[in-house]
């Protein structure tokens, strides 16, 4: 018998997926992280888990306990799912620009949604912050804290990473994703490095983050801006902090929505837009390093999260973002 107990059973062990026109393409092998087939739909469903059961251990969520999160989206949407499986509240709060899509859901699963204004993380008001001082005012919750609990990325090193490294046998010449916490980026990272320094780990970054300048020249500054959602920062998280990183590329809006749009037409995949930034990245690496690399990247979500977005002809209109794709 081969039985998952419950949703949190059937968390990780995601496939590996050959991309295969971008492979085809440029002579490499281009392997995306099928994290969207995670229960609760993203690469976060690992984070959420390892956050909440951490909590668990140290004795900070009790029965009948809410967690609260300040996220763009999927977090909550992860942190939601296992609340409901595990018997706690939830209370998210998350910046007006993301998605109703994501918005609906979390509403949808129970959570308490307080959608606020996007504000920088310097303002006292940003939804991290925020959600930070709501929690230590209620009894009996906690703060999930993702961009600084390095149980984030934790979750990462010990089955994101594994898994790469087992699918692959340890055949990986280079690792590159985009950041939003680095949970992800720098979990894999440590992982690979320790495995084999020759790993080449490249940090991918949407326009308007300051991660890539801070990768480059150890400084955050930042520059333009980006519809994608969930990625890019101004800040070097706790997570982030003493990530191997061999070099950062920077992938603009156009490109990462050519990608994925190519992606839908052309391999029968329909990801969410950090997905574009992340495989435009491996693209470009490939281009760069030449045939016979094996490139790994993470499919972190589905296209279905911002279908009024980032599939919607009207609204990519409205952000001179209007690909020559007939699909949308
Ligand atoms: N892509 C999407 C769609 C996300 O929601 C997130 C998390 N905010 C990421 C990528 C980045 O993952 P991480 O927080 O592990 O850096």
């Amino acid at each position: 018998m081969d039985i998952k107990h419950g949703f949190v059973d059937t968390i990780g062990n995601t496939p590996l997926i050959r991309l295969n026109s971008f492979s085809d393409e440029t002579g490499c092998e281009i392997l995306g992280k099928a994290e969207f087939l995670n229960p609760g739909g993203s690469v976060k469903d690992r984070a959420a888990l390892y956050i909440i059961e951490d909590a668990e251990r140290q004795g900070l969520l009790k029965p009948g306990g809410t967690v609260v999160e300040g996220t763009a989206g999927n977090t909550g949407i992860g942190l939601a799912h296992i609340c409901n499986a595990k018997g706690y509240k939830c209370l998210i709060i998350i910046p007006e620009t993301q998605s109703q899509e994501k918005i609906d859901l979390l509403r949808t699963l129970g959570a308490e949604v307080r959608t606020v204004p996007a504000v920088p993380y310097k303002d006292p008001n940003n939804y991290v912050r925020l959600s930070g001082r709501i929690a230590s005012e209620m009894e009996n919750a906690v703060w999930a804290n993702q961009f600084d609990n390095l149980a984030n990325r934790r979750a990462h090193y010990e089955t994101t990473a594994a898994e790469i490294w087992a699918q692959t046998d340890g055949k990986v010449d280079v690792w590159t994703t985009a950041t939003g916490t680095g949970g992800t980026y720098a979990g894999v990272a440590l992982y690979l490095k320790e495995k084999n320094p020759q790993i080449k780990c490249v940090l991918a970054d949407p326009m308007g983050s300051a991660l890539y300048s801070y990768v480059k020249t150890g400084e955050t500054v930042s520059e333009g801006s980006s519809v994608t959602e969930g990625i890019g920062n101004s800040r070097v998280t706790a997570n982030m902090q003493g990530a191997p990183a061999d070099d950062a590329i920077q992938i603009d809006d156009r490109e990462a929505l050519r990608v994925l749009y190519q992606l839908l037409e052309k391999d029968g995949l329909f990801l969410g837009g950090s997905v574009g930034i992340n495989v435009g990245a491996a693209v470009a690496l490939a281009k760069q390093m030449g045939p016979g690399h094996t490139i790994v990247t993470i499919l972190c979500d589905g296209g279905s999260r911002y279908q009024s977005k980032l599939f919607n002809r009207e609204w990519l209109a409205t952000k001179g973002l209007l690909p020559d794709s007939e699909s949308c």
